[in-house]
């Protein structure tokens, strides 16, 4: 037997059982052998560790931490730390995953890796946030390095927590190492234009697939699902780009005005709004739902995952999908989708531009040098436009969808700098 598997996720239809169904097709397609099959799939390495932590109140709690490093093949691993109450090593396992295609298919010189942390930070004080940072960071000393594994924040950690990382890794080391982690502030060598990367790659995608489909984006419309880091920027930048954005929508609800909104309005409107677009003024609400089968030409979900689903596929009009959230599209809507010949631009592709801008922190960091920010944007501008064109020529040669193209790309380049470092 080549390799015992763990027991698999239990809910067929989440985000990373789609994943595995995806990465499955395009490795046949390849004709990868089993032994390669395994290689790509069993994590390099995996780290649990117990850390225990003084509370506010004087009681001590256990919390349980994760480090994935699901391959190094390409380079240093990169992957964020997400502390949410749901965390657990199988969903880390698949994140990692999930990081190791993505940074391969934009090209970037990293592994994947994913860590995180069962806890509740919206129930956490900022001192306990702090020290569980911190124990996590020194559990994990020989695990992170600039040269190893490279953090970065995800769901429920941000610049803060990425501070605190760097400095106790720091305090460890007996020297500055900002290099060790990315998502920092901008003071520590955090990069310029790392908030709006990920939006930022969203619009080059959408731009590069309306020129496939040779739609004009001045004549283009487009409805935007989460109005948050990647959605509000991602929504932003079409405007600028003269795409007609007539839909928008956050968690309080879906807002839809036929003329086009007015996003720099919009943004300004939710930031003196306690961050929602609640009773937005500019728009008429519309069901939630609808905003995902409106007749446009672009469609852009940017909130969460699953939300497009076999149920609503049959229904969806857009010309395109460009997925700004990781896992919008369930594995069961995909040959709808497909038949109905909708260019769907992959989630590991499209919202690559947050990960390769902070490719480039990690890269200034180890220069001693900050680039400004035109240098920054017309770099990751050049990587999402040679990715997307990478994977739209493969999904020719391949004849199947740009999904199945991108991991193609992306296990093709992981398996052939495999077989030219070798194994024992
Ligand atoms: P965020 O928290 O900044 O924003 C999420 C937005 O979605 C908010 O506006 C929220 O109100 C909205 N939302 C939540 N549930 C909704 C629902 N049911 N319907 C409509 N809107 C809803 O998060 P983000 O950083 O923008 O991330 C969004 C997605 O993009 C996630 O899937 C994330 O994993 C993915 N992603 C983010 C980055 C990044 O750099 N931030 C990079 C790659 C992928």
């Amino acid at each position: 037997m080549t390799y015992i598997e763990p027991a698999p996720i239990k809910d067929k239809e989440n985000p990373l059982e789609s994943m595995m169904q995806r990465f499955d097709k395009a490795v046949e397609l390849l004709g990868i052998s089993e032994e390669m099959y395994y290689i790509l799939k069993v994590p390099a390495r995996q780290v649990t560790v117990g850390l225990p932590i003084t509370m506010d109140d004087g009681r001590i709690k256990v919390f349980e931490g994760h480090r994935v490093i699901h391959s190094n093949i390409l380079g240093p691993a990169k992957g964020g730390i997400r502390f949410d109450p749901a965390v657990n090593i199988d969903e880390v396992r698949a994140l990692a995953a999930w990081m190791t295609w993505k940074c391969a298919v934009v090209d970037i010189p990293y592994g994947g890796a994913k860590g995180g942390i069962a806890c509740n930070p919206r129930e956490m004080s900022a001192g306990e946030m702090e020290r569980l940072m911190r124990a996590y960071t020194v559990a994990m000393l020989d695990v992170f390095g600039p040269d190893r594994d490279i953090p970065a924040p995800d769901m429920g950690t941000g610049p803060r927590e990425m501070a605190w990382l760097m400095d106790e890794y720091s305090k460890a080391k007996g020297m500055t190492v900002n290099a060790v982690v990315t998502g920092k502030p901008l003071v520590l060598g955090g990069s310029l234009g790392r908030t709006e990367a990920t939006g930022r790659g969203v619009m080059v995608s959408a731009l590069a697939g309306m020129d496939k489909l040779k739609i004009n984006p001045y004549k283009a419309t487009a409805a935007v699902q989460g109005f948050g880091n990647v959605g509000a920027h991602a929504a932003a930048l079409l405007h600028e780009r003269g795409v007609k954005v007539v839909a928008i929508s956050d968690i309080s609800g879906a807002y839809y005005n036929e003329h086009g909104i007015d996003i720099a309005g919009a943004i300004k409107y939710r930031d003196l709004n306690k961050g929602t677009l609640a009773n937005f003024p500019a728009a008429t609400p519309i069901a939630p739902d609808d905003l995902l089968t409106l007749n446009v030409d672009v469609l852009v979900p940017a909130a969460k995952e699953d939300v497009i689903t076999h149920e609503n596929a049959p229904y969806i009009q857009a010309k395109m999908i460009v997925e700004g959230a990781n896992g919008p599209t369930s594995a069961s809507a995909d040959d709808i989708i497909n038949e109905k010949g909708i260019l769907v631009v992959p989630d590991i592709l499209a919202n690559a531009g947050g990960v390769t801008v902070s490719y480039f922190e990690w890269v200034q960091n180890r220069m001693g040098y900050k680039w400004n920010l035109d240098r920054i944007n017309r770099r990751s501008d050049r990587i999402m436009k040679e990715a997307f064109d990478k994977v739209f020529h493969t999904s020719q040669q391949y004849n199947v969808p740009m999904r199945i193209a991108a991991y193609i790309v992306a296990i093709k380049k992981v398996a052939d700098t495999y077989t030219f470092r070798g194994g024992y």
